[in-house]
């Protein structure tokens, strides 16, 4: 039986069925699905328009905080080199870091969120839809 189930499982991943269930925020009744990964380019994360919904996430508490942009400035500010951004975890403050290109073949930045050390300690989560 379990063998079964584990290929039927991967068989649903193989067919990119990944926005099953998981994790609900309180409340709004957001769904988080899976396949959402970290938007590290100013590109992406200036994706994020008016009611989008997007996960910081702070390695320095280990916690994730769901947002939803008030604006379609919201991601522009998210990639401002030189702004911030808190944590409402931990209440530390991040300072935004654009640096670039990301890697070979991209023309977009990258955004990085560091702390006072320098070592970047967050990073965002867009949330599909
Ligand atoms: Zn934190």
């Amino acid at each position: 039986m379990k063998s079964t189930f584990r290929s039927l499982i991967l068989a649903a991943f193989a067919a990119g069925l990944t926005s099953t269930v998981s994790a609900e925020t309180p409340g709004k009744g957001t769904t988080i699905h899976l396949g959402s990964h970290k938007a590290g380019t100013q590109e992406e994360i200036q994706k994020l328009k008016k009611g989008d919904h997007y996960a910081l996430v702070c390695m320095e508490c280990e916690s994730m905080t769901v947002k939803e942009a008030a604006d379609d400035k919201e991601g522009e500010a998210l990639c401002h080199d030189g702004g911030s951004v808190h944590c409402d975890s931990c209440k530390k403050k991040f300072t935004i870091k654009s640096s670039g290109p990301a890697g070979k073949g991209s023309t977009s930045k990258k955004v990085t969120y560091v702390n006072a050390d320098g070592k970047p300690c967050m990073f965002v989560v867009p949330i599909k839809k």
